[in-house]
């Protein structure tokens, strides 16, 4: 995003403060500095030179990024690429982060070349257009998806958000430049994560014609009227899904409506399904304390939803909802919607 695109959309800011109510920080901090009013208006601060970086980095550090404040706001105030570039600007990635971050991708990057070698089947790949968005985590765990057999995998690059968060606009650009090239290729391209999902929509260079390509696997099971296996261990068993930060509310009812068509499972709406899980990719090496309030409270609702399984579709959301289950003694399973598919439906 170019300085003149972040001033313009921060100036769009009507100070209305329909972002606080739903930011997962301000319910735990009860600070306005860490809102994405507060925020907004500290940049602009700083854009008058009436502040300093100094006084604005440290807030801008325990933004989630969650794009709460932008999914909540009447504006239309992209907060999230704001906060994401000018926190890359204020904070560029340091050796330390660079480190932290090849430490980090380095177990996905070891298990995506051990997939390599792992034999798959091509019989039923259907050659189309309709590219698979394949996100890194999902590459390291799985050499194959049964989304790999229905459409065509690319190999796009990362979403390039790791690298946004952690300051590294040059490997960011890179990925996005790459992805980019890929989408224009396609009749639609397919995602199995609601934060890669976001993140490439996020892309500027991308025209509405072309973002409108991008869709989430739900949309193609809507109307599939899929069952359960006959010998799934949740046959009869009551289903919750909790809805990522960063997944549409589109993609979100599409989801439901796919799950409560499922025969055999009973799924059951969650009032605060879309809470933050708290994880947020490094968020918690960052931030410990915040992060484990977020989880805490996370974790208490999926226990009184009293459900036999969880469900979402966000490789960092099913690491955190496992976490606050491990620590709020809550022993149900949770899994990606997509190995769920996979593994316990008739497809
Ligand atoms: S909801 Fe949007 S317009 Fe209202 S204060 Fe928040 S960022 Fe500004
Ligand atoms: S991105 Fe999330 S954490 Fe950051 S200000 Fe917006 S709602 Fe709050």
């Amino acid at each position: 995003m170019q300085e003149d695109e972040i001033l313009k959309n921060m100036n769009k800011c009507s100070r209305c403060a329909l972002c606080l109510q739903n930011c997962p920080i301000y319910q735990i901090k009860k600070d306005e500095n860490n809102t994405a009013r507060g925020l907004i208006c500290k940049l602009l601060g700083y854009e008058k030179k009436n502040l300093t970086k100094k006084e604005i980095a440290k807030d801008l550090k325990i933004c989630l990024n969650c794009s709460k404040c932008k999914e909540n706001c009447p504006s239309k105030v992209n907060t999230t690429m704001i906060f994401a570039y000018k926190n890359a600007k204020f904070s560029p990635s340091k050796i330390s982060q660079r480190i932290f971050l090849i430490v980090k991708l380095l177990p996905i990057k070891i298990l995506y070349f051990l997939n390599i070698f792992k034999r798959t089947s091509k019989k039923n790949l259907i050659k189309s257009n309709v590219l698979y968005f394949k996100g890194c985590v999902v590459k390291a765990q799985h050499k194959t998806t049964y989304l790999d057999k229905i459409f065509s995998n690319a190999n796009f690059l990362c979403c390039g958000i790791p690298y946004l968060i952690a300051g590294d606009i040059k490997n960011y650009k890179k990925a996005k430049k790459r992805n980019i090239e890929l989408i224009k290729t396609a009749s639609k391209v397919v995602f199995d994560c609601a934060s890669c999902k976001k993140a490439v929509s996020e892309y500027e260079e991308l025209n509405e014609a072309e973002k409108k390509k991008l869709a989430f696997f739900s949309d193609f099971l809507v109307d599939k009227k899929l069952k359960l296996k006959k010998n799934s261990k949740y046959v009869n068993k009551t289903v919750i899904f909790h809805k990522p930060c960063h997944m549409d509310k589109s993609d979100y009812k599409k989801i439901e409506m796919f799950l409560s068509s499922i025969k055999g499972i009973s799924y059951k709406k969650q009032e605060n399904s879309d809470l933050c899980c708290g994880f947020g990719g490094s968020y918690f090496v960052y931030h410990p304390l915040i992060a484990l309030k977020i989880v805490l409270k996370k974790a208490a609702s999926i226990k009184s939803a009293k459900a036999d399984l969880i469900l979402t579709a966000c490789p960092s959301c099913t690491i955190g909802l496992r976490f606050g289950q491990i620590i709020s003694f809550n022993f149900k399973k949770t899994l990606e919607l997509r190995d769920f598919i996979e593994n316990e439906l008739v497809i």
